[in-house]
């Protein structure tokens, strides 16, 4: 398992891959690597002959307030984990790689983006858009692995592959939780002791809008209040939103009439944790 900083070092390695015949998977995270990420390994290792991992906190994707700086990073922990899970390369380079200076062209999509994580976090897809579209020209991989944690970042690129005729294949992989139900996420390291209890509150509104489904509600504004009331039970939790949206379009439905995501996003403290569920997985 190789650890490369710059882009022409990816691309000589794929090159020599590609010239042997070899189908090549990407995974790309921000690092601090968890079983989440692993699961997205595995997903490519199982599918391609070589996995790259890419390993950015990408700039583009935070707000001016958001925590770009207090990020957690561990290379060292990553390449452990990338090497165990059966990966090949990680590309982990700085920002002044992936943008040098008068760096100016950008992926914006003006749809799926404005709804749901998009609203209260403006600039977030944008960054996202371009740095997948980057990652993409750089590793030109068959396939490319995300999480449904991040449902609508999964839409977005999907939407965006299409758009932009990108030949390759995107693959959604299941979240994955801890072991009392909390998804996993790099940002769970920021929650004291209290928070980690408190943000236990989410996966129990995902569950209790899950058997709501199953049950056979159909009227969205009911599991949707429903789970608003347990979230807000919490005294340390503070809705970001509560939505129910067409799978394929991002905006908000009254009933439970086509595929559905319902999605929420709420503050534990400071840290803004996201959780979902497809109607169609219930
Ligand atoms: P991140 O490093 O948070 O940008 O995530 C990189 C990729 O891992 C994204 O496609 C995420 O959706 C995915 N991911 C993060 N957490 C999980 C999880 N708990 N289960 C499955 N995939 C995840």
């Amino acid at each position: 398992m190789k650890i490369v900083k710059t882009i022409a070092e990816v691309r000589q390695q794929v090159k020599e891959w590609k010239s042997q015949g070899l189908t090549v998977g990407l995974v790309p995270t921000m690092g601090y690597l968890h079983e989440g990420h692993a699961s997205l390994i595995d997903a490519s290792h199982r599918d391609n002959d070589r996995t790259v991992v890419s390993d950015f906190v990408n700039p583009m994707q935070f707000g001016p307030t958001e925590d770009l700086e207090s990020y957690p990073r561990d290379l060292e922990h990553d390449a452990k984990l990338v090497e165990a899970h059966g990966g090949d390369l990680i590309f982990n380079p700085e920002p002044s790689e992936m943008y040098h200076e008068g760096f100016s062209s950008f992926v914006d999509m003006t749809v799926l983006t404005q709804e749901l994580c998009g609203l209260s976090r403006p600039v977030h897809f944008r960054g996202v858009c371009t740095v997948v579209s980057k990652l993409f020209n750089i590793v030109q991989p068959d396939r490319a692995y995300f999480g449904k944690k991040d449902a609508q970042q999964l839409a977005v690129i999907r939407h965006m592959v299409d758009d932009l005729n990108m030949d390759l294949e995107i693959i959604g992989c299941p979240i994955v939780r801890e072991s009392d139900g909390l998804a996993k996420s790099s940002r769970n390291t920021y929650l004291n002791e209290a928070e980690r209890k408190a943000a236990l509150i989410l996966s129990k509104s995902i569950r209790l809008g899950q058997d709501m489904v199953k049950k056979g509600e159909k009227d969205c504004s009911k599991i949707i209040e429903a789970m608003k009331s347990l979230i807000t039970s919490e005294p340390l939790a503070r809705i970001d939103y509560v939505k129910i949206v067409d799978c394929a379009t991002m905006q908000q439905i009254p009933a439970l009439d086509r595929p559905a995501l319902c999605a929420i996003a709420v503050f534990i403290g400071k840290t803004r944790l996201i959780d979902n569920f497809f109607t169609e997985d219930v």
